[in-house]
């Protein structure tokens, strides 16, 4: 079985991250946005900011406390969002419960919106409109498979999640390559039999090694999304990787896998969102 790392898929996207970088008046800026000190968001930002830098961007990033109050957040929002020096934004999300998302999705200005979750982007995702930013780690999966020479027009993919984050968004780009997409979710019959018929396989779900041999047809492409910790406290994907050998043709591992080319194509879209400002 061949291992797709995510770093080689990074290093195509900083390639082309570069050419898209000459001619810019200035370095393009993101803004991170985060309220509290979950943990899965600090190491997120931590990655993020790692990734940007090393592709000669810029980050800043704005803290606010756990309990600050929507009217306060809303300003502070609005503030960043019109701020001409901030080409791109970043909110970590969930944000606490006394904040409106809805809101936040509405407000962001769409060209900022690097990590597609305005309804203006959602909705390009949705008509092939490629001219809008798809969420990252959906558009990361695509560079995952185009990156490593696999061509998706007519194959059969299974996409099991149905997020709109992940799962949704994916399943829409994966159709735009004409790929024969079967969107999977937690009321799918006889999920290992759908899996088994995949081509490509694409596991978004959350739960911890889940999809296992049995979910996997001979010769299948495996592409994990996931990122759980496992009962010893271990990162994991949504996939068991050791039980996929002799089964699959390639599979990606958690970690060193999608997440890593998630934060390399919001590097790519921040570069994009300064080019169009
Ligand atoms: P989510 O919002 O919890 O969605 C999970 C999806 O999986 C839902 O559509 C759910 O179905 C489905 N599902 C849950 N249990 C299932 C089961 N037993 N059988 C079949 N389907 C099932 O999660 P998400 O935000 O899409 O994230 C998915 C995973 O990707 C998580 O591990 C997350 O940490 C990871 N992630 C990774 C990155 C990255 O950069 N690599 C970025 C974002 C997220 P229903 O709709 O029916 O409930």
């Amino acid at each position: 079985m061949e291992i797709w790392k995510g770093g080689v898929i990074s290093n195509q996207i900083k390639e082309q991250a570069e050419s898209e970088l000459s001619g810019l008046a200035r370095v393009p800026r993101l803004a991170i946005i985060r309220v509290g000190e979950r943990p899965d968001d600090v190491s997120y930002e931590r990655g993020a900011v790692k990734k940007l830098q090393s592709f000669g961007l810029e980050v800043e990033s704005h803290v606010f406390e756990e309990g600050i109050s929507d009217g306060a957040f809303r300003e502070e929002f609005c503030r960043i969002n019109a701020d001409p020096q901030t080409d791109g934004i970043l909110v970590l999300r969930p944000l606490p419960k006394q904040l409106d998302e809805h809101w936040v999705e509405e407000t962001i200005d769409p060209r900022k919106d690097v990590d597609g979750i305005s309804p203006v982007n959602i909705a390009k995702v949705f008509s092939g409109d490629r001219t809008g930013f798809a969420p990252c780690t959906a558009e990361a999966v695509l560079w995952m498979l185009k990156g490593n020479g696999i061509s998706l027009e007519g194959k059969r993919a299974v996409v099991v999640g149905r997020s709109m984050v992940v799962g949704r968004p994916l399943s829409m780009l994966l159709l735009h390559e004409n790929a024969t997409v079967t969107i999977c979710h937690s009321r799918t019959k006889d999920l290992p039999a759908v899996c088994r018929g995949a081509e490509i396989l694409v596991a978004c779900v959350g739960k911890a090694r889940m999809i296992g041999r049995d979910y996997v047809g001979e010769g299948a492409l495996v592409v994990d999304v996931g990122i759980n910790v496992d009962q010893e406290g271990r990162l994991c994907g949504d996939v068991d990787f050791a039980s996929l050998e002799g089964r699959a043709a390639a599979a990606t591992p958690v970690p060193g896998g999608v997440g890593g080319v998630t934060t390399a194509v919001l590097a790519l879209h921040l570069i994009r969102a300064a080019r169009q400002a």
